[in-house]
């Protein structure tokens, strides 16, 4: 351990306070954190935190989830303009405008979006329970915001219902090409393709399993395989070599990296607790909406 990060772990116990740490960000910060998951996992340790702050290391719309399940904690972004460019897409407006044209539909918002979206929605899903919830839904239709990779994955699971989409996308999952699965297949042919469902359909399609940042790391750890092609951010592939080196480990495409979740550094994360920045504040009636969509969630899993 450095020193920065003995620092950052007293410091934490001074201030009483919880490290969440999403899978994307660097190893130095996963090292210090008190859980390392998915949004969703990160949503539920939030929600139940018995700590007065809560240090979300990820992007915004995952802190901001932190606030509105538990309100009553300080909630701290190391990095203040760690955004997201998927939530940055839609707006409420534009959710506004969607159930108009469709007003028998339930909204389904991607827990990649901001406060403000998640209070127009009806519930909200993570890619580990988009599935679930969309069949769990008394709706026959369904608006699902903003992902359209995500949505045509939910929809190819759940052809029962009829789906309508937003034109959303994660740019580093969007620009995979399925000419970049054959080749990395092509050097190396032993190992399976695995990747996330923000990935456009046609490579989800050339792919032996798509599934959530968990159930991937799950995959790798169930399989009787060796090698792995990993289709989502570098920081599943920095994972699996750091806790699974018996494992071979390969990113799909060099572009894979979230410069969002990179912005915070191991030097953030303490500068943020020692000064108790950056806090997150929303507006009350925001709170109270996104509340609705993250609380139905929450509960259906
Ligand atoms: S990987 Fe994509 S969806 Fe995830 S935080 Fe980065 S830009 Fe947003």
């Amino acid at each position: 351990m450095t020193s920065i990060q003995e620092k950052i772990i007293a410091l934490k116990h001074k201030k009483n306070a919880l490290i969440l740490a999403h899978f994307y960000q660097t190893m130095d910060i996963q090292e210090i954190a008190d859980h390392v998951g998915d949004s969703f996992e990160l949503a539920k340790c939030a929600q139940t935190a018995q700590q007065s702050t809560i240090v979300l290391c990820g992007v915004r719309f995952m802190a901001e989830s932190a606030k509105i399940l538990n309100p009553a904690k300080t909630v701290l972004l190391p990095a203040q303009d760690a955004g997201c460019s998927m939530a940055d897409m839609i707006t409420p407006e534009q959710v506004k405008r969607l159930r108009a044209e469709h007003p028998d539909a339930a909204v389904m918002c991607y827990v990649n979006s901001s406060a403000a979206v998640k209070a127009e929605s009806d519930i909200c899903c993570t890619s580990s329970s988009a599935v679930r919830i969309a069949r769990s839904l008394p709706q026959k239709r369904i608006i699902f915001i903003p992902d359209q990779n995500l949505g045509a994955y939910v929809a190819s699971q759940v052809p029962e219902k009829e789906f309508f989409f937003f034109q959303g996308f994660c740019p580093i999952h969007h620009a995979v090409t399925p000419q970049e699965v054959m080749e990395a297949k092509k050097a190396h042919p032993k190992a399976l393709v695995l990747v996330h469902p923000e990935c456009k359909i046609e490579v989800q399609e050339r792919a032996d399993f798509v599934g959530s940042t968990a159930a991937i790391l799950n995959y790798v750890q169930n399989s009787p395989n060796k090698e792995f092609i990993i289709g989502t951010e570098v920081g599943i592939v920095q994972r699996i070599r750091k806790t699974m080196p018996q494992k071979s480990a390969y990113l799909l495409s060099d572009r894979m990296i979230c410069l969002n979740m990179k912005k915070a550094s191991i030097e953030d994360v303490l500068y943020c607790l020692k000064h108790g920045v950056y806090e997150i504040d929303l507006p009350q009636a925001e709170m109270k909406g996104a509340y609705q969509s993250l609380a139905r969630m929450v509960s259906m899993q």
